[in-house]
């Protein structure tokens, strides 16, 4: 399938066409990895006519937190990032499942390494978006050489660009030798994260995931996560450092994220958890996520902003 491309893009403090919105190759931010990003989906909810974008202020105060971390000065609010969105969706009118993407940048062309004393820009497109792994229902898992990006050389709990270096190497090295994807360990050898998505396994009842101090992004949907497994599905979800083997010994074990959605774990290092293929807590959750995320759950609708509900109907 051909990649449907943005036609707008919010740019330099106004939309754009989208081939109009680029840099320089002396741009700071692709010389140096100097950014800051978010990843934010928006579901098509046939019934109601409706794109839903999952909670988006948390995604724009993440994304300001981020930039934060980077010393960036910007001047925008959550608030005022999602009225950029809102405007940007409805010029784009996707009727289908989109992908957002937010970045934050330096705007200058200069040799020179540094955060401070730069002009900072803010930029955003949308695109038509299915899934970001193929076997959502049953990835192979390897752990990875790599180690995670420390909190003393890069933040992973920013989504800084620049790390995302440290995220090719092991999404490459694991999809190479076979795998789906991998799973990375911290500078203490514990479990962090996949690379690009937050990890949880269930054993002998209980949930674990790391916390959000073992070198992970603090995902969005991770804390959605947390949520509807203690709230819906009555578990007992604990944080706290996962070792190693304890991974291979799990009953079940998924993926999360925003693009990743919730990606069952059926083998890591081809040792299979449970039967092999998706057990039944990582089913159940996965509907109930979908009926979240598409604005089905009437509970969780304030989870979901729709984005064409002042648009003007024609009357035919
Ligand atoms: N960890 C990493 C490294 C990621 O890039 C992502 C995707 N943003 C996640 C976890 C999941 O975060 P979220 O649920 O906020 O999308």
């Amino acid at each position: 399938m051909v990649q449907e491309l943005p036609k707008y893009a919010y740019f330099e403090g106004e939309f754009v066409p989208f081939e109009k919105a680029t840099v320089s190759v002396m741009n700071h931010t692709l010389n140096y990895g100097t950014g800051a990003f978010a990843g934010i989906r928006g579901y098509w909810n046939d019934e109601e006519d409706q794109l839903f974008v999952f909670r988006p202020l948390d995604h724009f105060k993440r994304f300001l937190n981020s930039a934060r971390l980077l010393s960036f000065d910007l001047d925008y609010t959550p608030q005022d990032l999602w009225q950029v969105l809102l405007e940007l969706l409805r010029m784009e009118g996707w009727k289908a499942n989109t992908y957002i993407r937010p970045l934050a940048y330096v705007k200058n062309s200069l040799i020179g390494v540094r955060l401070h004393n730069l002009d900072y820009g803010v930029t955003m497109f949308s695109l038509p978006f299915g899934s970001y792994v193929d076997n959502e229902e049953g990835c192979t898992v390897t752990i990875s050489s790599w180690r995670r990006v420390d909190d003393n050389s890069i933040p992973a709990r920013g989504k800084i660009t620049g790390s995302y270096v440290n995220s090719a190497f092991i999404k490459s090295d694991a999809q190479r030798a076979g795998f789906t994807e991998a799973l990375v360990l911290n500078k203490d050898g514990h479990i962090a994260e996949g690379s690009a998505e937050n990890f949880f396994m269930l054993r002998d009842g209980v949930v674990y995931t790391p916390p959000v101090n073992a070198d992970i992004l603090e995902g969005i949907t991770r804390r959605t996560i947390i949520q509807l497994l203690r709230d819906d599905l009555g578990y007992e979800v604990v944080e706290r450092n996962i070792d190693r083997s304890e991974v291979y010994l799990a009953d079940e074990a998924f993926f999360c994220g925003t693009g990743v959605q919730i990606a069952a774990i059926t083998s890591i290092d081809h040792r299979l958890l449970g039967t092999g293929s998706m057990g039944s807590m990582v089913s159940e959750l996965r509907d109930l996520y979908f009926n979240v995320v598409t604005g089905r759950i009437p509970k969780y609708r304030s989870w979901t902003e729709p984005v064409y509900e002042d648009v003007p109907t024609t009357v035919s």
